[in-house]
């Protein structure tokens, strides 16, 4: 099966001032990431913020070019942004991002935003928009009255539930879900969660959930991919990350959360400072805060290697890699 989405090598790099002199210095913001995701399933990305995570998605829908590798969706090179090519795929991935009330016009309706990608799209007459519109917030789990409203005067779970309606207008055959439940109280979440991966799931849709919520993640992908100062440290299944993390890093994320029916891990407390793209440590990025690091990871950038149960790890130390302490 061909996949949905493909980033194959991709690196995408800013050039950003900083310190008193003003200095321009290239960021790497994502360094050399390959993921695929196919119809219907879930990638999950997980990392602290400055990680990388939010410009992967951008460049998986196209926002943004990669200044390295490649960006593929249904098997074709990611057309220029802008272009009419573009703007015609882009009713095919959606991105619904953290903070709903930013992601809406104060001044319109729920129902006439949720219309807009249609409208934008050429979707149907008036008619078929409209009914359209009510279906969809049928789907979402909000009530008819809740069309005329506007978002002020909905609850936080209420307008991601519509900031969602809109992302599904048009159908889409990928979601770019950015920390989409970070900004709801914790009770909300989880109902928030269950309605996308039920209408995910009912419609075939592939996502890609990128959060710092472990849990959540854990709760929604298929598989995950955990990354660090722009690259993909450690990716694979999920269930085998969160019971056994080889990486580090990983080890450290998630013996922070508690796991049901696991013996309780102790937690890994990392010290130093968290990832600044700005300043990437010389070999393993991960080094200054690795518990385990050993001589060559401070000169060395470790690769990914696929450990024998399939999930790829960059570490010196991963079991069945060939480089030991140096
Ligand atoms: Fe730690 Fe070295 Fe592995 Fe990096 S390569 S995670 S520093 S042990
Ligand atoms: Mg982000």
């Amino acid at each position: 099966m061909t996949d949905l989405l493909e980033l194959a090598g991709v690196s995408r790099v800013y050039a950003s001032r900083r310190g008193l002199i003003g200095r321009a210095v290239a960021v790497r913001a994502v360094d050399d990431v390959s993921l695929r995701l196919a119809a219907g399933r879930t990638l999950g990305i997980v990392g602290e913020s400055g990680c990388g995570k939010s410009t992967t998605g951008r460049l998986a829908l196209g926002l943004e070019r990669p200044d390295q590798g490649i960006v593929r969706f249904e098997g074709e090179p990611m057309p220029a942004p802008g272009s009419p090519v573009w703007r015609r795929l882009r009713a095919r991935m959606q991105l619904v991002y953290q903070d709903p009330l930013g992601a809406m016009d104060r001044r319109l309706t729920i129902a006439t935003q949720i219309e807009e990608p249609l409208v934008i799209h050429d979707i149907g007459n008036a008619a078929e928009r409209r009914d359209r519109v009510a279906a969809l917030l049928r789907d979402v789990g909000l009530r008819p009255d809740h069309a005329a409203r506007h978002p002020h005067e909905l609850s936080g779970g209420q307008r991601q539930r519509a900031v969602l309606a809109r992302a599904l207008a048009t159908d889409p055959a990928l979601l770019v879900c950015d920390e989409p439940v970070s900004a709801l109280d914790v009770s909300i979440q989880a109902q928030v969660v269950n309605m996308l991966t039920d209408l995910q799931q009912a419609r075939g849709i592939a996502m890609l959930f990128i959060s710092h919520d472990l849990k959540v993640v854990r709760q929604v992908s298929h598989e995950v991919a955990v990354m660090y100062l722009g690259r993909t440290v450690e990716q694979g299944d999920p269930e085998a990350i969160f019971a056994d993390p080889v990486h580090p890093y990983s080890r450290a994320l998630v013996s922070a959360i508690p796991v049901p029916g696991a013996r309780r891990r102790e937690r890994i407390v990392l010290t130093g400072d968290p990832p600044n793209p700005a300043d990437r440590p010389k070999g393993c990025a991960f080094h200054p805060r690795c518990p385990v690091a050993v001589a060559a990871c401070r000169v060395e950038t470790p690769a990914l290697q696929t450990l024998p149960d399939g999930r790829e790890v960059a570490c010196h130390l991963a079991p069945g890699t060939i480089r030991k302490a140096a």
